[in-house]
């Protein structure tokens, strides 16, 4: 489906992912096409994506724009390059076992044939994860960094609370007209929803650090105290944002914490003997 000119959004819909958070695979058609990201790695999605490029006689696909290595947008990159000879391209410090062609860091831009792409770094969900900004359109690809529907899951260690919230605060520096998520559908008021994710976030903060004056200390303690609607997979999710702003709370020495058993507690410090 073309949704702004030149740009196609293709979701996958074979994946353990149900509508409306299903992946969506970009194509970016300018004299030749560019992927941003590649869905998942089974067979059916790939070839999805390739019915799709063939719609387009003569369409040569350069490359596969990655934007962080988390399996529904990276793993069908592989099979993609094998049919169709494009070059993966990922941020450097990005993990996979599939293994970019080409490396990207800030400011880089990814340009041919009247296809401009500028890696804009956004550490957070993962650590090298990057969005992609077309500047003359005002079109920024989000990846996970910003989604659809809700707010991305940032899961410690290579999830970092305080580089997510950074990364958000710098996209409200950019002139973005729509933001195309990696699921969900496009944004068109991009800075509200930036500071509402940022305010979202700062709120979530502000509950543990209540819930930590109260005497609650460990991590499920105060994932059942925020998140009470939550069971299953979604609470264990839960969890893992709560240990992410936990960390982020301990680096600003505003709470320590200590292992007793397999348990770690958590406390917050007192004002007074914070350091900075
Ligand atoms: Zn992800």
């Amino acid at each position: 489906m073309e949704i702004a000119h030149g740009i196609h959004a293709i979701p996958a819909h074979t994946g353990p992912l149900s509508s409306p958070f299903v992946p969506q695979v970009y194509l970016a058609v300018g004299g030749e096409g560019v992927l941003i990201d590649s869905g998942y790695g089974d067979e059916q999605s790939a070839s999805a994506i390739i019915d799709y490029v063939n719609c387009f006689p003569g369409l040569r696909l350069s490359y596969i724009v990655i934007t962080h290595a988390h399996p529904d947008h990276i793993n069908g990159s592989a099979r993609l390059r094998e049919i169709t000879g494009a070059k993966i391209v990922m941020h450097s410090a990005e993990q996979s076992n599939i293994t970019a062609d080409k490396e990207v860091g800030e400011g880089d831009i990814i340009s041919l044939n009247g296809i401009d792409l500028e890696v804009v770094h956004t550490p957070g969900h993962s650590p090298g994860h990057i969005c992609l900004y077309m500047r003359k359109d005002r079109v920024m690809f989000s990846g996970d960094h910003v989604i659809g529907l809700g707010t991305t899951a940032i899961h410690p260690p290579l999830g970092d609370m305080a580089q997510y919230i950074d990364s958000l605060r710098k996209l409200l520096t950019y002139d973005i007209e729509l933001i195309f998520p990696g699921h969900g559908t496009p944004i068109r008021k991009p800075s509200r929803k930036l500071e509402e994710l940022i305010n979202h976030r700062l709120e979530r903060e502000a509950q543990i650090i209540d819930r930590l004056h109260q005497g609650k200390a460990t991590i499920k303690e105060l994932a059942f105290e925020i998140y009470p609607e939550l069971t299953g997979f979604l609470y264990e999710v839960a969890k893992g944002q709560v240990y992410a702003h936990l960390i982020k709370l301990e680096n600003e020495g505003k709470v320590c914490s200590q292992i007793r058993g397999n348990i770690i507690r958590y406390e917050l410090v007192p004002q007074r003997e914070r350091h900075a």
